[in-house]
Order: structure tokens, then sequence, then C-alpha cells
């Protein structure tokens, strides 16, 4: 390892030289707090700009223990220090010269609590911070002195604000790694409570706009109430007794007017699978962990996917329990997001009807008097709902403003009121029993989702030739090799950080698990297992931080999305 000095040296050396110079600083170099490792130099100053990587010895670092265990402790208060580090990149982040020259970034952290890889902790509290830096540079030459600056002087004292110990708020990362133990011990607790959802009393669930997800002012939200018969009392380690509404396994519908707030709660119930930061509004929210939201998204690609109990009996005879498609429609794609949400293990499905193909949904009496059973080939949700969860245990949790005949079909009723629930149960079954619909029970029994082996060598980020491409056009969407891959109808992703991660756990995927053997959930599982026991980095070996934690279902609803996806079912 080289001395700070002797960066400061070899960077006065290549003063003015071509950019190929810079090559000559990568590597590790001591600056007595911490080290500073230059594990990848850029090529050019609009190149992808250069990997650093400042490590921290625990004794130099000195969290303290309580911080280290159990491991949400650990991630919460990596997420905090990444908070941190952010905005202390940001303020010394600045042009110094052509192209992405003195641009200096960390993963920006939404309002979820994540695992990241560009800050962690280990189990023994070292500190590792990966971010990206944009050696300057004035055309193709390098500026030296610059560069001193930025690498020796700026950089080094933003490390020092946001993660010495003398500069950090003790207190504030206590608070938020015990307030991430508290909401995911409520979560814990939702299964044997016979629960899939939990939003406590006082939670502010609205966002300031759609582009923007910090909370509404206070001012102007409704704070959450619980309605009675639905009031809950969970219990956390740190705050003690926590009350709310519970939502109850089984089929919950949450009715009420345009506007009222359904989709709203939903979303909370959405992101519920993660932990919030402290002012979030949505913090100790907590939904089960295998809860996936589910869309129609017409014109996506479907490979191979078993959506026989949706649909059979295409008016051109394709097989639906292997059904294939580059243009799915509102429906096929609805049947394809839940079939692929089963076939990975998911228990309870989130459904909005803002997002739902109509005709996916309900097909009412009127209708089923019209079109003859032969010539629709849908099994509508609704005849399917109480079979997935009698014989599956899977749950659903729908908003519906327009379809009544599932009140026949709830266990739950929720309505929203002025943004307020209240327990609409008995009046919902009330009304049911006063206006029968006529309508008609359909599909037969249900059949168990066929599960499918992926070819790897269909997943394939290369360009032609050229090495693994991935790279993240917007926050939803990735260019996987050659392929524009469109992940915006995975409402669960909520941090650009999860669709890198994603891009590059297909390829690690293809590479590591997907052996043409292994089915396609006994493979991810792998993975994810993987993940667990070695933390985010293993899906890179290149001290990458770019990437945030994700689920199993995301990455296979991404996998699933490849156009060029070719699969082979089980036998
Ligand atoms: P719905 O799905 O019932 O039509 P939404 O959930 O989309 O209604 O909410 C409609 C509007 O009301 C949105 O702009 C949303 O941000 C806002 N809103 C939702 N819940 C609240 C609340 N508790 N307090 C204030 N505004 C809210
Ligand atoms: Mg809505």
């Amino acid at each position: 390892m080289r001395s700070s000095g002797e960066l400061t040296a070899e960077l006065h050396a290549i003063d003015g030289k071509g950019y190929g110079a810079y090559k000559s600083i990568a590597g590790g170099y001591d600056f007595d707090e911490f080290t500073l490792h230059i594990d990848y130099v850029q090529g050019d100053p609009f190149a992808s700009p250069s990997r650093l990587r400042a490590e921290f010895a625990p004794a130099v670092a000195r969290l303290p223990a309580e911080l280290l265990h159990p491991r949400i402790r650990r991630i919460a208060a990596a997420d905090y220090l990444n908070r941190r580090l952010h905005a202390e990149l940001a303020s010394i982040s600045r042009a110094r010269g052509t192209g992405k020259s003195g641009r200096v970034r960390i993963l920006r952290p939404g309002q979820a609590i994540l695992e990241r890889t560009s800050l962690e902790i280990d189990a023994a509290g070292h500190i590792t911070a990966r971010f990206t830096a944009g050696l300057p540079a004035r055309g193709r030459r390098v500026l030296g002195r610059q560069a001193v600056e930025m690498l020796t002087g700026d950089i080094p004292a933003a490390l020092r604000r946001a993660l010495a110990p003398a500069t950090r708020d003790l207190e504030a990362l206590r608070r938020q790694a015990l307030l991430a133990e508290d909401s995911a011990t409520l979560r814990g607790q939702l299964d044997e409570r016979g629960l899939v959802a939990f939003i406590p009393r006082g939670a502010i669930l609205p966002r300031r706009s759609g582009v923007d997800d910090r909370p509404l002012a206070e001012s102007e939200a409704v704070i959450f109430q619980p309605p009675p018969r639905l009031t809950v009392t969970l219990e956390a380690p740190h705050r003690g007794p926590v009350e709310g509404m519970g939502i109850p396994r089984g089929i919950t519908l949450i009715v009420g007017g345009g506007y009222h707030g359904k989709s709203t709660l939903l979303r909370a119930i959405e992101c519920g699978v993660y932990e919030h930061i402290e002012g979030d509004g949505r913090e100790l929210a907590v939904t089960v962990p295998r809860a996936v939201k589910v869309r129609a998204e017409d014109g996506r690609a479907i490979t191979s996917v078993d959506i026989s109990n949706f649909i059979t009996d295409l008016p051109r005879g394709e097989d639906t329990a292997h059904f294939t498609t580059a243009n799915a429609s509102g429906s096929t794609s609805q049947a394809a997001a839940i079939a692929e949400a089963l076939e990975v293990g998911a228990t309870c499905l989130l459904v909005d009807e803002d997002t739902s193909a109509t005709n996916f949904m309900i097909r009412d009496a009127r209708m089923q008097a019209l079109i003859a059973d032969a010539d629709e080939p849908i099994t509508p949700f609704i005849d399917r709902a109480r079979q997935l969860y009698g014989d599956l245990g899977v749950s659903t949790v729908l908003v519906v403003g327009g379809a009544g005949d599932y009140f026949d079909v709830a266990d739950t009723v929720i309505g929203m009121r002025r943004y307020l629930p209240e327990d609409l149960t008995a009046a919902a079954r009330d009304v049911a029993a006063r206006f029968r619909t006529d309508r008609r029970h359909e599909g037969g029994p249900w059949t168990p989702i066929r599960q499918r082996r992926l070819e790897p060598a269909s997943i394939d980020a290369r360009k032609g030739r050229k090495p693994v491409s991935i790279k993240v056009q917007t926050a939803t969407r990735v260019l996987f090799g050659t392929e524009d891959l469109d992940l915006g109808a995975l409402e669960q992703i909520v941090e650009e950080g999860q669709v890198r991660a994603i891009g590059q756990a297909m390829v690690h995927a293809a590479e590591r698990w997907l052996d043409g053997r292994r089915t396609l959930r006994a493979a991810l599982e792998s993975l994810m297992k993987e993940i667990r026991e070695g933390g985010l980095g293993v899906i890179d070996s290149r001290q990458v931080g770019d990437y945030a934690e994700f689920r199993i279902y995301e990455l296979a609803a991404a996998l699933g999305r490849l156009r060029s996806l070719r699969a082979r079912p089980s036998d």
C-alpha cells in the first residue's frame, strides 16, 4: 500500500500528460484513518467514472457493538451513513474540467432502508464506502493539481465528515438502527397474528407527488387511524406496543369513492415489504415479505408461462400452459404476472383495479349471458381468488371501486372515506345478500403452476462480441446488452440501485445458477441464499457500489420480461 503523499506526488508527475497516464494511480493508499482504493480508472473524461473505495478499520470506525447485531441494525446503520456520505460528496462534487471531470457520486438512498454495496458495515464493524469520481482533465490532458485537490483533499475531508467517529451523530444512527429493528420485528409478528399487513395509528401514507416519494406535509395529510374492529396491537422490542390496523389473511377489498385514498393505502402496503427511514410516515407500516403487486402490462413479452388457470382455448389454439407471446394483452399480461409471482413463492397478491385489465378481474352476469363460456378464454380473477386462498394459502388485497360482485368472495372489506379506513365487512355482506348478482362461478379446480427452466444462453447482456453491458437508462429502464428492458411495471422496485442490481443479478444467475436443469425457482432461491450469506457484492466481483438489495419476485419478473428469453417447462 502506498502513502497518500505518494498519490500526491504521482498526480503532480502526470500533470499535463495524456489521460492514459491516470492508469498508474490504480491501487490502495493509506490516509491514516482510512485507506482509499482506486479500483478502476476510467479511459477518458467522458467514460463511466472511476471507481473508488474507502475502508475504515473497526478500531478507527469505532461503531458501538449494539449497532452491529443483529444484522438489521447493521444494515440500517450503513443506510444512515450512506445518506450522510451522499450529502457530503454532493457538496464537493463540481466540474473540474471536461466531461465528468470532478463529479463525485454515491448511490442515493430513497425512503427505504436497504442493504447497498455503496456503504457496507461488516459484523466486525469494518466500514466500506464505494463511490465514483470523474478524474479531472482538460480535453485528454490530465489536470494533476485539480486531481490532488479532489483525491487527497476534498474526498478525504468528505469521508471524515460523514464517517469518522468524531463527527457522527451517534444518537441518530442508533435511532435508525433500532427503528429498523422494531419495524422488522413487527413484520415478523404478522404471520402468528394471521395478518398480511399492518398500518400503525398516526402513519402518514400520502406522498408529496407522483415523482416525490417523501411524505405529504403533516398539515395537509389526514393522519391514519385504524377502524375499531381491525385494530390490533403488535409488540416492538424498543418502542413497546404499537397499535394499528391489521389486514387479515384471506381476501381483503379496499373500497370507497374515487380519490378517497384507496390506492394510497395499497401503495403503503406494497412498500411495507421494506423498512423506512424516520419521518417517512410509513415507518412501522409492514407487510409480509412475500407480498407481490401484480398489474396488467400490455405489450410485454411472456415466455412459456403457465397461465392456464386463467386463460384457456385462445382462438388460435395457443398452449396456455406454456404461454409465449411477444405482445401480451392486458388480461394475459396480468395472468402472467400472477403466475410468475406464484412460481417463485408469493403468498399475497396486491392488486389495484386502476392498473388491472377489467376483463381479467370480472365478467358479470349479463356478460355471461351474452357470451357463451366456450367463446370466452378468460376465467376471471374473481373465480380464482377463493381457490388461491383455500388451496394455496395465497391472500389477496384488492382495491375495487367499481366491481361490487367481489363482495361475494371477500373476507374483509375496508372502506376508505375521506382518507380514513372503516370496516365495511358486515355492510358489504348485507348488500351481497340483498342484491344477488346471479353470476355463475366459472372455471374448474386450480391446477398447480408449472415450473420453468430457463436457458442460460438466452440471458445474454453482451453486445455481440463485446463484453457484458448493463446500462440503466432511467429509474426503471435498463439496456441489457442489446435489449431495452422496461421494469416500470414492477412497482415494488423503489430505487435505481435495485434496477442496477437486478440487471447484474440476471447475468450472475445465468452464469452461476440457471444451468438449464434447476427450476427457475430453485436457481433464484440459491442465488438469494448466496446473497444472504455473502452480501450483495457476490453478484459482481468488481467492487461496484451501484447495487441496492432486491427481492426474488422482482428478479424473476425482470427475467420474465426479457424478449430474448427461452425456457423449458419442467416435466
Ligand atoms: P383513490 O385510489 O381512492 O382514487 P388515491 O389514493 O389515488 O385515491 O388518492 C387521491 C389523492 O388523495 C392523491 O393525490 C393522494 O395523494 C391524496 N391522499 C391520499 N391519502 C391521503 C391522506 N391520508 N391525506 C391527504 N391526502 C391523501
Ligand atoms: Mg386509485
